[in-house]
């Protein structure tokens, strides 16, 4: 039995389409109401849940494999993990966002940052060697430099309407973000030859 944990909703719809398109008959994860865990032909067993939760699964050995977006593996502490496949769906990037005068704005304090990622805006700042001030948003981020709470954000971007929606504009790209497939490593020494099928039917069924 291989054990998955997908992150529901956007990844799971489209790891769903791509699984099919594999030869995985997906049957029984279209056809769920409430239910958390389903079992699927091929002795596989599939268990949803939000995205840092899957990857707390992987940690504690509860499942073998995860589907989950880079922008979580990236906020996530935990790296003991193998990613096999960038699954190539669920495309957008992060990055730094203001009003389009932000690069010619004098500051005479820190920056104040507001972002849903502490760790990725961080890294970010620190790669630049400047000091600044992060605000955490639970929400639409958006909203800080709206209302006047931050200076520019730190967010995910996928078609960019929202940001222009609100006069805001990507000032510098931070880096991809697509859905990856994330293997535990004892997992993947004791049901190597199962994975690796995996990969390859997710593989090929992207280059059809
Ligand atoms: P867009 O207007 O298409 O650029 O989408 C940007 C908004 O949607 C931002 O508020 C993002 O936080 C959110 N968003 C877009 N794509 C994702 C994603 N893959 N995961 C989480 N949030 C997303």
């Amino acid at each position: 039995m291989i054990r998955i944990a997908m992150t529901k909703g956007r990844i799971q719809k489209q790891v769903t389409i791509l699984l099919e398109q594999a030869g995985f008959d997906m049957t029984a994860v279209r056809e769920m109401g409430r239910e958390l865990v389903v079992t699927i032909p091929d002795d596989l067993e599939i268990i949803f849940g939000k995205a840092n939760d899957v990857i707390t699964f992987l940690e504690h050995g509860i499942v073998d494999i995860g589907f989950v977006g880079k922008d979580t593996l990236d906020e996530n502490d935990f790296d003991d993990y193998y990613e096999l496949l960038d699954l190539k769906v669920g495309q957008c990037i992060f990055a730094l966002a203001s009003y389009p005068d932000f690069l010619n704005k004098k500051f005479h304090s820190r920056k104040r940052i507001a972002s849903k990622y502490p760790r990725i805006t961080k890294n970010y700042f620190a790669q630049k060697q400047e000091d600044i001030e992060i605000i955490k948003l639970e929400g639409s981020v958006e909203l800080g430099p709206v209302v006047g709470l931050a200076d520019a954000i730190v967010d995910i971007v996928e078609t960019g309407n929202t940001l222009s929606a609100n006069g805001l504009e990507v000032i510098e790209k931070i880096s991809d973000i697509s859905t990856r497939m994330i293997v535990n490593k004892a997992s993947f020494k004791f049901k190597k030859d199962k994975i690796i099928e995996m990969v390859e039917r997710l593989e090929n069924a992207q280059t059809n």
